[in-house]
């Protein structure tokens, strides 16, 4: 894994179960890896919501531990991790938004990126509306409460259908919970039960698995699932199966953790897949095959399977720093990826090592890793990447830097393994990954490889235009978690 790229978002909610605070809670403690910027939980007793959110992991917002959980203990809750889609983090985009309108209170939480989340909010700023946050998820709160559209036979439907993007979202209204998906179905979303029959709704089913409840299936894309006292309901804001989905497969290469079923599929099974693919394609003559952990591990096991060459640990990680990339200088940010990622000499040492990673951003990162792994004694070191060359942004919630910074933009592969010295490189080609997993092959986005954007966005402007209006708002008050 490279430290370059950031998860944006993990979402849980449960209806009806006299733990949910505390279920939340662990929920979003195993879904953690998708976003450790901030982190919150609104909870609700039929008649009134409370919320509380904060920066940083889950253990710090609620450092205070029990106190907390208890002041918000209600039977019904969704909770949110957090990344932004800037470097820099702020208390205010904290989510879940809590914010009362004609209809109520209700509490918002948002995984993706919406594309006319900027003109949506210009549009509305022009006729006075006031934003307390620079978050895309905070127009939504505000097309809910549009005159206009609370009378509507189904309000909320009609909002989502004026949205455009990537958006996995719940909704906490004083008296249910409303889970909800983009008719593209680019973000995970599924379904779960607990062992005493109350409805769960989670970013991945790993978050099932840590309050030990059963996953039922996936919220559809374009599907809006009630959890209410009667159960559970569904309904579309788009004609079922009208659009053909574009499952975010990056998803199964590198976000979601490897006890998800996420879009189908296992998501280690897949990753497996993608190293045996990996090691068809290209063999090497080598002695050890060695993971970058934790997201290449899985297509390591997988290349050492095919190839027959040992597996070995040659990374270990250290789960006790922060994360890299909020270090300040680049020196800072080298001694934290040394630190997270230790070479284990043995394991190396006079050996041709093939290294297994799921994917390269910057490179810079990567880089670091190999003369880490050279320094250690490695003769020769060859990598082998589990998806192909990223040479395009991602618009619908992954935050990868612009395509100039790249490492594939504009280079061969020649050129790529001469700017990380190895002996070489080699990418899974896209129809081979695209084989991994189970869906017809145009049910996913592969726009960071293909430049093929399922949903059209303005690749000059609209990602940075975004970026202009937050650091014209809020440059005072960013700061670093
Ligand atoms: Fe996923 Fe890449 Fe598509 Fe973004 S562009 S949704 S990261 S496949």
């Amino acid at each position: 894994m490279e430290f370059e790229k950031k998860e944006d978002c993990g979402l849980f909610g449960i209806y009806g179960d006299k733990d949910s605070v505390e279920k939340t809670y662990f929920g979003l403690f195993s879904l953690q890896h998708r976003g450790q910027e901030s982190a919150g939980i609104a909870s609700s007793d039929g008649e009134f919501i409370q919320c509380h959110t904060g920066m940083g992991t889950v253990g710090r917002v609620f450092r205070k531990g029990r106190k907390t959980l208890q002041r918000l203990a209600n039977p019904m809750a969704i909770g949110h991790v957090r990344y932004s889609t800037s470097g820099m983090s702020k208390a205010i985009n904290s989510q879940p938004f809590l914010s009362e309108y004609s209809q109520g209170q209700v509490a918002v939480a948002h995984n993706g990126n919406l594309i006319n989340a900027k003109l949506l909010r210009d549009e509305y700023e022009a006729y006075g509306s006031i934003f307390k946050s620079t978050s895309d998820t905070e127009i939504i709160i505000h097309l809910l409460a549009k005159p206009s559209h609370v009378t509507k036979p189904d309000p909320l439907g009609h909002v989502l259908s004026h949205l455009q993007g990537a958006f996995s979202l719940l909704f906490l209204h004083n008296d249910r919970i409303e889970a909800a998906r983009d008719p593209y179905g680019i973000r995970p979303l599924c379904i779960g039960k607990t062992k005493e029959g109350a409805y769960v709704v989670a970013s991945e089913s790993c978050a099932f698995d840590a309050i030990e409840a059963g996953y039922i299936r996936a919220v559809e894309p374009g599907e809006i699932v009630t959890l209410c006292e009667e159960g559970l309901k569904s309904r579309f804001f788009v004609a079922k199966g009208s659009i053909k989905p574009a499952h975010c497969i990056f998803e199964h290469i590198y976000f979601a953790k490897q006890n998800s079923r996420i879009f189908g599929d296992n998501v280690h099974e897949v990753r497996k897949k993608a190293g045996k693919a990996l090691a068809r394609e290209f063999p090497v003559d080598a002695d050890v095959v060695i993971p970058v952990p934790d997201s290449g591990t899985s297509a390591a096991v997988g290349y050492s399977a095919q190839s027959g060459i040992p597996f070995e640990m040659g990374l270990v990680r250290s789960h006790y720093v922060g994360r890299s990339f909020i270090a300040p200088t680049q020196k800072a940010r080298e001694t934290s990826v040394k630190l997270k990622l230790a070479v284990v000499r043995d394991a190396v040492e006079g050996k041709r090592v093939v290294v297994v990673d799921d994917s390269v951003v910057r490179g810079t990162t990567t880089r670091g890793k190999v003369r880490s792994i050279r320094q250690a004694g490695a003769k020769e070191i060859h990598m082998r990447i589990s998806c192909p060359p990223i040479r395009y942004p991602c618009f619908y919630g992954v935050d990868f830097p612009t395509k100039k910074e790249l490492l594939a933009n504009g280079r061969d592969l020649g050129q790529i393994a001469e700017f990380l010295e190895v002996d070489s490189i080699e990418y899974l080609p896209l129809d081979k990954m695209l084989e991994c997993v189970s869906l017809d092959k145009d049910c996913y986005c592969t726009a960071c490889w293909s430049g093929k954007y399922p949903i059209p966005v303005d690749v000059a402007s609209s990602k940075f235009s975004m970026d202009r209006y937050q650091m014209r708002m809020f440059d005072e008050n960013e700061y670093d978690v």
